[in-house]
């Protein structure tokens, strides 16, 4: 027999009780509240090796969820398979008035929603969505002929302009737990249940906002030896942290660090206006006439970090032994990997994205967008980062090279795989052919 009738609050990139916009709007809807989390297999698959720190996290996190509905008397009901297969089911077992959930503005989860809209639609149960993960989003910030900014310090200009204490108030919520589906706990899958397993060397940076750290970003973050930036990239990718209130907080102490939330929407919105980047595309349709060199052997000493070029070589050794990257290596690492070796910068792409613990596409697809030059407001093809000037300028004293590289010698290091000279040359001519297409 289905119990009375109830909805449903569906976690997606939003792994938070507090303040989170579709949950509080599940909980003042009248009817209890179940959470449920998918294990979306059409996502899983995707995955190359069984080891994926981004898996574990979601795991991990489903688990402080987990006791946390339990002190609420309720428990997270979750499903390993298709959101479809999961509706499907769920839609047997109880009498369900809505699905509640948080706007995920990726296209393959744009087009997941409308499948699964549909589907609710024919049983007569409402798709409910909300903004949560950004506080602007879609046309919330456009030019003043309704089209989209594709350059970021006006767009920045304007999201400053546009925001009102009102954007930043939380849905305070916790009031409203007593409305949470009770039931007795549910069994979240192992990981192996999953087909995954732990990622040795892997460790999660805390949830924290850190004043003094954020307080000195401006002139510590583009040293990549200093432990300058937040490291919140992760719990802004799963929505662990409230945008809301970290906006709030970046707002009273430093407005650099308030910018770089800024880019974060700057490229959500550019994935929003743009999908045609989703599916593999160069935001300038012209740099898509590039011809790669895509040397695999060279892209093997990229990703194993045996460049000879030791800033580059330190940056692939960290992103590969922790799955997290300093800014300022990525930005010279996908530089190098593109210009100095001419591989598409797709591989690059593809490479961060099973590697970075804060992947997060709009972010990846726009910084190698930047590097490649083929991106809105990217750097200009012309500009070809000297990975020596790079390390005289940001390691100096060679701090990070030597943690990463702890036997570097500079005396005795591998050859370099290209000459910064002529590779510089090569591109350059590369680049111009393309584009006087
Ligand atoms: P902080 O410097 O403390 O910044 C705080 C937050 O602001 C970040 O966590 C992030 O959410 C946002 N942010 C900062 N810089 C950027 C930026 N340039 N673009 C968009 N958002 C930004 N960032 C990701 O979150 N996911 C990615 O997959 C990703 N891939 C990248 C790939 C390349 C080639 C490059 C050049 C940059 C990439 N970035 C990505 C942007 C940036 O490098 C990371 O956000 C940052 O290094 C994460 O460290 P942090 O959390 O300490 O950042």
């Amino acid at each position: 027999m289905k119990s009375n009738p109830i909805v449903i609050f569906w976690f997606r990139r939003d792994l938070r009780l507090d303040d989170n916009a579709a949950l509080y709007h599940a909980l003042k809807s009248g009817y209890r509240v179940m959470p449920v989390f998918i294990f979306d297999t059409d996502i899983l698959k995707q995955f190359e090796t069984p080891e994926n720190a981004q898996v574990e996290f979601i795991h991990q996190q489903l688990q402080i969820l987990q006791k946390e509905l339990g002190h609420c008397g309720s428990s997270l009901k979750t499903g390993h398979s298709t959101p479809a297969v999961f509706f499907e089911n769920l839609c047997k077992e109880h009498t369900i008035k809505a699905v509640y959930a948080n706007e995920d503005y990726e296209l393959s989860a744009r087009e997941r929603d409308a499948d699964i809209e549909s589907l609710l639609k024919e049983k007569d149960i409402d798709f409910l969505s909300f903004k949560d993960q950004v506080i602007f989003s879609k046309d919330d910030i456009v030019k003043d002929d309704r089209t989209p900014y594709t350059v970021f310090t006006p767009y920045s200009k304007r999201w400053k302009q546009h925001l009102q204490p009102g954007y930043l108030e939380s849905f305070d919520n916790r009031d409203l737990f007593c409305n949470f589906y009770q039931y007795k706990s549910d069994i979240i899958p192992s990981l192996s249940d999953l087909g995954f397993s732990k990622k040795r060397g892997i460790s999660f940076p805390p949830m924290e906002f850190n004043g003094d750290l954020i307080r000195n970003y401006t002139q510590q973050r583009d040293y990549p030896s200093i432990e300058g930036t937040s490291r919140l990239g992760i719990h802004l990718r799963f929505g662990t942290i409230s945008i809301r209130q970290l906006v709030a907080k970046a707002q009273a102490v430093n407005e650099t660090f308030l910018n770089e939330l800024i880019w974060r929407e700057f490229y959500h919105a550019i994935t929003w206006h743009f999908p045609h980047i989703c599916k593999g595309q160069a935001f300038k349709p012209q740099y898509d006439e590039i011809v790669w060199r895509n040397d695999e052997t060279e892209f093997k000493a990229w990703s194993e970090g045996k460049t000879g070029y030791p800033i580059v070589d330190a940056g692939m050794r960290q992103l590969n032994d922790t799955g997290f990257m300093h800014n300022r290596v990525r930005m010279i690492t996908a530089s190098f990997l593109i210009k100095h070796l001419l591989i598409d910068w797709r591989w690059g792409e593809a490479y961060f994205a099973n590697k970075l613990l804060d992947f997060d596409f709009a972010a990846n697809n726009g910084g190698w967008q930047w590097a490649s030059s083929s991106g809105c407001d990217a750097v200009p093809y012309f500009r070809i980062f000297n990975p020596q000037l790079q390390t005289e300028k940001f390691d100096k004293h060679l701090e990070y090279i030597k943690k990463w590289i702890p036997d570097f010698d500079p005396l005795n290091y591998i050859p370099p795989i290209v000459n910064h000279e002529s590779a510089r040359k090569r591109a350059l001519e590369t680049y111009s052919n393309a584009l006087k297409k």
